[in-house]
């Protein structure tokens, strides 16, 4: 959902409200990104700029806010939706792909992630999961995440772009809920 002028619906005076983002929601789907071909990938990549495994990649083709891949059966979608799609084998569909370092321009696939993670969280948030110090793992029904989550968090660490800081913030939770998870002490697999 992003911000836009808009109506309050009960009068005239014009408020920030938050409405569904109209290219997104209603104009038009999300273009099916595959099949690709080997083709399709070499065209890719002759467009993107790669660095250091770990740093970011950025598109050198055609773009607008975010690199954009023209696919074999017609119409533009963005590079780092084509990038997640081939190093995946998922097409992202009617899913966000977020940037772990915003930056548009990056199409490392190590810095995207699909935008249902979050969504995830702050479903948990709402339904106030804690954790809950007498128990381990999911089992624990005050877990709030997810053995998906935490697997998650185990690998993000394991890439070495992410400090225990930077996880539980996008994880929103603490450090040391983190440096646990990480060190196995809060969850065993
Ligand atoms: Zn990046």
């Amino acid at each position: 959902m992003a911000a836009a002028l808009g109506l309050s619906p009960s009068g005239s005076n014009p408020v920030w409200v938050r409405v569904p983002p109209p290219i997104l929601n209603t104009m038009k789907k999300a273009l099916p990104i595959l099949p690709l071909t080997d083709k399709d990938h070499h065209r890719f990549w002759k467009k993107v700029q790669k660095r250091r495994w770990n740093q970011c990649w950025i598109w050198i083709g055609k773009k607008s806010r975010y690199g954009l891949f023209y696919l074999s059966g017609g119409g533009y979608v963005g590079a780092h939706r084509a990038s997640y799609t081939i190093a995946t084998g998922h097409d992202p569909g009617e899913m966000q792909v977020c940037h772990t370092c915003d930056n548009p321009l990056c199409v490392n696939p190590r810095h995207l992630w699909l935008g249902t993670d979050l969504d995830n969280i702050a479903d948990m948030d709402k339904k106030g999961r804690r954790i809950n110090k007498g128990a381990t793992g999911e089992k624990n029904v005050h877990a709030k995440l997810t053995q998906k989550q935490v697997n998650r968090i185990r690998y993000l660490r394991d890439t070495k772009n992410y400090t225990y800081y930077k996880l539980a913030g996008m994880f929103d939770v603490s450090f040391v809920t983190i440096h646990h998870i990480v060190t196995g002490k809060t969850w065993r697999t």
